[in-house]
């Protein structure tokens, strides 16, 4: 078994020099993260190299360089780059992922763009993908690449990160193409976000684009189990930790506190964006100075920006209004000895970056919204024995671990002033307590941590869904269900009805039997040595206006009637509905749109099959609550199926069908197949050599699963034709 991570970049860049190529290390913490993963596997990368060449003797130059060190590029073109990554990547998913509406750029050929290079991707991986092998997906650049590794190849575990955050589905719902992207993730068997957060907004997203139901963080797709969690990414702790002791950091470190000894420095490091909340900051900052001219002279921002995706317009004119704010701010205040605003528009050396974040005395983390935020996590770590304070926005992912920070919402520009001159007026004791308990949580929670995690999570979804394979009605099964029906002469066959010979209707009345049921039906009927029984929740005037022609047997409200050489009987008398439930039962259905009370004889049934899923979840626990007491007092029961919450008479379900058949008959081959909660009492009430098939992923008492209800017909046929 082999781990293959699939990223965006591959982690080293590619540099042309003269006709060969230099390969440089990326330092990011990615990287480190997954090369400092202790894991017993073989591992390989799947990536862009940085470098743009069309020239085929140069990609395989570069191929054959990287494969030694098992990684594998992609090449790219300067098109693609244009409208796959600066184009759908970072135009259209990059701001509507952080909550920047107005910026998203729709634009079709962006998207085919998007479509293609994910194929490329794809295509990359299929070479040495093997069947067994894990494969994880890295972030919004290739969120279609899931489900295309999965058509190709069913028997990989694979994963996907999503690094930055995942919003609300009331903004993911603007995408034209948001059912592409959440099957795409949904290839995936473990989907992973940094925060509890972005995985309720996805769960929800998907709910509803795609309409599936989640059982907590769970789906059941047809094929496979899909499990959605929160792994925060942490950073390589000890290098953070331990960069003061290396001598060149210090010698920076103790220069600058030469030069700044009289000054307080707040400091402040992101790429160039405008999720980073640069602009929002430097109003905080220069509101700081209008109002607080006591720290006039004494307190300088030093505010480091890392040049990005410049080519994209909007980033461009971003940089433009943070170089006039500066100016703006300098230009007022600033004189001979001192300037406010210390402003970098470059990338430091890792070193550099250690110094600054070990002297500063405050840094200023304030995205508008944020994946994570590794600045942060870093700043806590590199501080080591000299405390500072952080000041972190409520809106970047660190901020659900990082308690211990001066947290402020990064659009009140007064809070923004508050908090820095509560950290610059902070007592060193609880500087000191508040950086301890924010490195006791950064050193455990290491990015090393995080990706083993993550890996062993995905292993155990994996054997999941191995063990729900196992059960699949798999052809050998087939073939032994078919010998012993072969030989058998006393048959029992049980079939529910909806969700097992008919597909779910979105209106239950819909669901009448097509010519194909009906066919199959009369095909089992037609053999003597069958006794085929439909076992039904419906009500037994729909079982008799639909099937009631054929020559089977019907059980219709859970076994409460049932027809019997041409006769209804009936188990239970009369059952007049209790005035409170009824009531209840009604008002439950004025206060959710598009929700039924269906009235049988013996049951009641509310249907909320197109309820919105939210609201669905809320009626469900709310009804059960309020049903609790009179059905009690009633001596009723509550039960949940599929979309529905029915109450009824405890004596008759379809176990007790089952025993009213079983009595004093014996069959020498029983088969029963069901797709619901109510079928598991039909497959318990079996004996142990029936063959019981629930059709759909789990069940507690059958012992085979049929994934789909498309292939109930064609499997009855197949095993009742010669
Ligand atoms: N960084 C860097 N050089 C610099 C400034 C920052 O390599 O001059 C790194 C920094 O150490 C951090 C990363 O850039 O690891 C920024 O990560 P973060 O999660 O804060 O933001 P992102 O850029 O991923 O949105």
């Amino acid at each position: 078994m082999k781990l293959i991570i699939i990223s965006n970049r591959l982690p080293v860049k590619a540099t042309k020099i003269k006709s060969t190529f230099r390969f440089t290390r990326s330092e990011g913490g990615l990287t480190t993260g997954l090369d400092s993963l202790e894991i017993d596997m073989e591992r390989h990368w799947i990536g862009w190299p940085g470098v743009d060449t069309d020239i085929p003797e140069e990609q395989a130059l570069i191929e054959k360089q990287l494969k030694k060190k098992n990684l594998h590029p992609v090449f790219l073109s300067n098109k693609d780059i244009e409208e796959y990554y600066e184009g759908y990547s970072n135009s259209k998913i990059w701001p509507m992922c952080h909550y920047f509406f107005s910026l998203i750029q729709h634009q079709a050929t962006h998207w085919e763009s998007y479509k293609k290079v994910n194929r490329l991707f794809a295509e990359a991986a299929a070479k040495i993908i093997e069947p067994g092998d894990m494969v994880w997906v890295q972030d919004y650049q290739l969120m279609l690449l899931p489900k295309m590794l999965r058509d190709l190849n069913s028997q990989i575990s694979i994963g996907y990160f999503h690094h930055i955050p995942f919003p609300s589905y009331e903004l993911f719902r603007v995408l034209p193409e948001r059912s592409e992207l959440l099957s795409g993730i949904l290839g995936a068997d473990l989907i992973a976000f940094h925060t509890y957060e972005y995985m309720r907004h996805f769960i929800s997203a998907t709910e509803r684009v795609l309409d599936l139901n989640f059982e907590l963080d769970e789906v059941r797709l047809k094929d496979r189990i899909v499990r959605v969690d929160a792994f925060p990414m942490g950073i390589n702790f000890d290098t953070y930790y331990n960069s003061i002791l290396n001598p060149k950091v210090s010698r920076i470190a103790h220069k600058l506190q030469k030069d700044y000894k009289d000054h307080k420095i707040i400091l402040s490091v992101d790429r160039l964006d405008y999720s980073k909340g640069i602009l929002h900051r430097l109003k905080g900052f220069s509101q700081f100075l209008e109002n607080h001219p006591e720290f006039w002279n004494k307190v300088s921002l030093f505010m480091i920006i890392v040049p990005s995706r410049d080519n994209v317009e909007s980033y461009s004119d971003l940089k433009t209004k943070i170089d006039e704010t500066i100016g703006s701010i300098n230009g007022i205040y600033s004189n001979m000895n001192w300037t406010p605003v210390h402003y970098f528009y470059h990338g430091f050396s890792f070193e550099e970056l250690c110094a600054m974040y070990y002297v500063a005395d405050v840094a200023l983390v304030t995205p508008l919204r944020d994946g994570m935020n590794l600045v942060a996590k870093e700043y806590i770590a590199a501080k080591r024995d000299n405390p500072g304070v952080l000041i972190l926005s409520e809106m970047a992912g660190a901020s659900i671990e990082l308690i211990d920070s001066l947290i402020i919402n990064p659009n009140d520009s007064t809070e923004i002033e508050d908090a820095i001159v509560t950290a610059l007026q902070m007592p060193l004791d609880e500087k000191v307590e508040r950086m301890q308990w924010m490195q006791k949580r950064v050193s455990s929670q290491t990015v090393n941590k995080w990706a083993a995690t993550f890996i062993k999570e995905l292993l155990s979804i994996r054997d999941k869904n191995q063990s729900l394979y196992s059960r699949f009605l798999s052809k050998d099964v087939e073939r032994e269900i078919k010998i012993k029906y072969n030989s058998s002469s006393e048959r029992l066959i049980l079939l529910d009805y909806d969700g097992t010979l008919s597909p779910f209707k979105p209106k239950p009345e819909d669901a009448v039997p097509t010519q194909e049921i009906i066919d199959t039906l009369n095909l089992l009927a037609s053999d003597s040595r069958n006794k085929v029984i439909i076992s039904s929740g419906r009500d037994h005037n729909t079982l008799e206006k639909w099937l009631g022609s054929l020559n089977i047997g019907l059980a219709a409200e859970h076994g409460a009637f049932y027809k019997e050489a041409g006769v209804w009987n009936k188990n239970s008398g009369p059952v007049k509905w209790d005035d409170e439930i009824m009531s209840i039962l009604q008002q439950y259905v004025e206060k959710t749109p598009r929700s039924s009370l269906e009235v049988k004889e013996t049951a009641l049934v509310w249907h909320y099959r197109k309820v919105d899923a939210w609201l669905a979840s809320m009626r469900v626990q709310q009804l059960i609550g309020a049903l609790i007491t009179p059905c009690t007092r009633e001596h009723l029961q509550i039960m949940r199926g599929n979309k529905i919450i029915e109450i009824k008479h405890p004596d008759f379900t379809k176990g007790s069908e089952v025993n009213r058949l079983l009595n004093g008959r014996s069959y020498d081959f029983i088969l029963a197949m069901g797709d619901d909660v109510t079928d598991e009492d039909m497959f318990l009430s079996l004996p142990e050599s029936a063959y019981s098939i629930k059709i759909g992923t789990f069940s507690e008492y059958a012992r085979y699963n049929l994934l789909s209800q498309t292939e109930t017909l064609s499997f009855l046929r197949r095993l009742a034709e010669e």
